[in-house]
């Protein structure tokens, strides 16, 4: 069988074109779930095929120009992947490294044009180290926590381009007579653009797997995390505290459950704006969440009531973080909200004689309720004997802290 690199260019083209077009047309531009990369993958496809067809032009004897346009545009078209790698990587993407290549090589193929074993060896070498360093980006142990099925498949494909890359700089360079031109049968220069043309396939299916991949994840944070506030909401909380309590049980650990309700908060609607009450939800949010440790659960319980599960943890726990919370929402949320920000919590301990989360919810709620009718900005703790212990549950008033001042 002859393969004739001529016609591996043209049906290269075609798919490579077909491919950038389908995609252009099948993923959604304007998706706001959606990272850049396979975007960047898309313009990647489409600097391939304007390359290619510029070479092709400039190989029928158009004029020089378009050659070395062409090289560039293949250049260029391995910067668009490494803008796609490292979106998919959640990696910052140095500007630098997309737009100085295709310049540099531009100017030294126009610069020794005359010389084509020169120019052919500027080209690969470039293309080889630009992808043999993204091949390693994805495959190194460790690239990134995102799924490794697309990083694989785009790795592979590159670390089998990279040598085939280099191979044609290495005769271009040292055996310039066997590969005098663009279409010549060498066989290194019809195994590269087989190889090229497959990758591409499979690198598109790599990167319509990452998009598949970001997609999912973001509709599966979606599902379980409330969206102002990027706690857990309720379901999920409910859920994961389900299964701490069953832990917690087969293990005789002790578990906390904390409820917050933040004082007064209709008063800051009324008197600030819905936007000002969103806005103190967040930062209570998140200055709960850097209050807590790893294990715990956050979620959001109701509209401005929140509920904290803590495994492995007793009433103290539930001290500290209750002291923590204030200390911060006084010197950290309140100067950023231009008000003081108050919240009354109820808390309790799972029993051995619980009915499961649900009565342990009850409990923390209905000290919280104590909370509020005792006056507010206070915790008040109850059932305060640890799980496995017998006696009646007692209950403590924590001494008020200041109250809102809207
Ligand atoms: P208390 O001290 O007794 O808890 O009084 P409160 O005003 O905090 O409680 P109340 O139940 O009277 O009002 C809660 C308010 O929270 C009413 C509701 O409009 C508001 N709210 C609930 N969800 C949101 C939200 O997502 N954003 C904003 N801005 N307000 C919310
Ligand atoms: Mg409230
Ligand atoms: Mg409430």
């Amino acid at each position: 069988m002859t393969l004739d690199a001529q016609t591996l260019f043209l049906s290269m083209w075609v798919n490579v074109t077909l491919m950038s077009c389908a995609l252009a047309v099948g993923v959604h531009w304007r998706q706001k779930t959606s990272r850049t990369g396979i975007h960047a993958w898309s313009a990647a496809l489409l600097c391939q095929s304007a390359g290619w067809a510029l070479l092709m032009l400039a190989f029928r004897g158009w004029p020089r120009g378009l050659s070395t346009l062409g090289a560039a545009a293949l250049v260029a078209s391995v910067g668009c992947m490494y803008v796609a790698v490292q979106s998919y990587l959640r990696r910052p993407v140095r500007p630098a490294w997309v737009v100085v290549p295709p310049l540099a090589v531009a100017v030294v193929h126009w610069l020794v044009f005359s010389h084509f074993g020169a120019r052919i060896a500027v080209v690969n070498g470039v293309l080889g180290v630009q992808m043999g360093w993204l091949a390693w980006a994805l495959l190194r142990p460790g690239a990134a926590a995102s799924s490794w099925r697309w990083r694989w498949l785009a790795g592979a494909g590159l670390a089998a381009s990279a040598p085939l890359v280099f191979g044609r700089m290495a005769i271009a360079l040292w055996a310039p007579e066997r590969y005098p031109a663009f279409d010549s049968p060498h066989w290194l220069n019809a195994l590269g653009l087989l190889v090229n043309n497959a990758c591409l396939t499979i690198g598109t299916l790599a990167f319509l797997l990452a998009h598949r991949d970001e997609a999912e994840q973001a509709l599966r944070r979606l599902a379980t995390v409330d969206g102002l506030t990027g706690v857990l909401n309720r379901r999920t909380l409910l859920e994961r505290a389900e299964e701490q309590v069953a832990l917690a049980r087969r293990h005789c650990q002790p578990l906390a459950v904390l409820m917050l309700d933040l004082d007064h908060f209709k008063e800051i609607n009324d008197t600030r704006g819905h936007p000002a009450g969103d806005r103190a939800l967040e930062l209570f949010a998140d200055a709960l969440r850097l209050t807590l440790r790893q294990p715990d659960l956050v979620g959001r319980y109701g509209g401005e009531e929140f509920c904290v599960v803590l495994p492995m943890s007793g009433l103290d726990a539930v001290r500290g973080i209750d002291a923590r919370l204030r200390e911060r929402l006084q010197h950290e949320v309140g100067p950023l909200l231009g008000f003081r920000l108050g919240f009354s919590a109820g808390a309790t301990q799972l029993q051995p004689d619980d009915d499961g989360l649900g009565a342990v919810i009850a409990r923390a709620d209905r000290a919280l309720y104590a909370a509020k009718s005792a006056g507010r900005g206070r915790l008040v703790l109850e059932g305060t004997q640890a799980a496995g212990d017998a006696g009646p549950a007692d209950r403590a008033v924590l001494p008020p802290t200041p109250t809102i001042d809207p």
